[in-house]
C-alpha cells in the first residue's frame, strides 16, 4: 500500500468505528504524527487529505515546518515541552499544544504569550497510567491544577490529552474510560476559561479502544507512515 492508500484505509477504519457507535466521523480529528519523517513525506500526506499534523520535538518542527510548501494544515505540538523552548514553539503558531502538564509550564507559556498578544489553545496532559516515565498530571491533582491554569488569560483550555500504555491496548481501556469521565465531569463543571471540546487519546496500536471510550482526537504515526527509524531525518 502506498501512503495515499494507507491514509484512505485508516479513514475508512475510523468511519467504521464511528458508525458502530452511532457517532459522526466529522466529529473526529485525525492528527498524522509526522515525527522522524522527512518533509517530502509530510507533503505527500497533505496532498492525500491529511489536514492536521503532529510533532513532538520543537527543534525538529522548527527545521521541518518552514520547509513545507503547503500551508494548509494545522500544527499540533504533542511532545513534552521544555520551558526554554516555548518561544520557538510559539513562532510556529501551533493550533493546539497537547502537552501542558503543570501549572508552572502553563504560567511560563502565559508569560511568553503576553509579549505576543496572542491566545493559545491548549490541552491538559494527564498521566493516566501513572507511569514514572510519562509526563502529565495525575487524575487526583488535575481538577485543582486546571482551575489554576484557567486563570491565565492568554490560555484557552480546550480539553484533555493522554498517552495509553504501550502494551496490549485493552489494558488502556479503563484509563481511557477514566479520562472520559474526567472530561465529562469538567465539562459539566463549567469552569470559567475551560472548555472541554477535545479528548486527545489513541495512537496506532490503541486508537480503536480510545474511540470506543470516547476520544474525538487521535494521534496516529506508524499506522500511516510505517515504522519509524530514528536518527536519519530527526
Ligand atoms: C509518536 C506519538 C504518537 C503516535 O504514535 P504511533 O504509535 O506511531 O501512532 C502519538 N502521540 C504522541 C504523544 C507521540 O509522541
Amino acid at each position: 500500500m502506498n501512503l495515499q492508500n494507507r491514509i484512505e484505509h485508516l479513514q475508512d477504519e475510523l468511519r467504521t468505528i464511528c458508525q458502530s457507535q452511532n457517532r459522526s466521523f466529522d466529529e473526529i480529528t485525525l492528527i498524522a504524527v509526522t515525527k522522524t519523517h522527512p518533509v517530502e513525506l509530510i507533503e505527500t500526506a497533505l496532498k492525500a487529505g491529511i489536514t492536521h499534523i503532529g510533532e513532538n520535538k520543537v527543534q525538529e518542527a522548527m527545521r521541518k515546518l518552514p520547509m513545507l510548501i503547503s500551508k494548509n494544515y494545522s500544527f499540533h505540538f504533542i511532545g513534552h515541552l521544555q520551558s526554554n523552548k516555548i518561544n520557538q514553539l510559539l513562532s510556529l503558531k501551533p493550533a493546539l499544544i497537547h502537552s501542558i502538564d503543570s501549572v508552572y509550564l502553563a504560567q511560563k507559556l502565559h508569560l511568553a504569550l503576553g509579549r505576543t498578544n496572542r491566545m493559545q489553545d491548549i490541552l491538559i496532559q494527564i498521566n493516566s497510567s501513572e507511569e514514572e516515565s510519562k509526563s502529565g498530571m495525575g487524575f487526583a491533582e488535575a481538577e485543582a491544577a486546571i482551575s489554576e491554569i484557567a486563570c491565565f488569560s492568554s490560555l484557552r483550555i480546550r480539553g484533555l490529552m493522554t498517552i495509553g500504555k504501550l502494551d496490549e491496548p485493552e489494558i488502556s481501556r479503563p484509563l481511557f474510560r477514566q479520562m472520559k469521565e474526567l472530561f465529562e465531569h469538567l465539562r459539566e463543571s463549567n469552569l470559567p476559561g475551560v472548555r472541554m471540546d477535545y479528548l486527545s487519546m489513541g495512537m496506532s496500536h490503541d486508537y480503536k479502544i480510545a474511540l470506543e471510550e470516547g476520544a474525538n482526537m487521535v494521534r496516529i504515526g506508524s499506522a500511516i507512515f510505517g515504522e519509524r527509524t530514528y536518527g536519519v531525518h530527526n
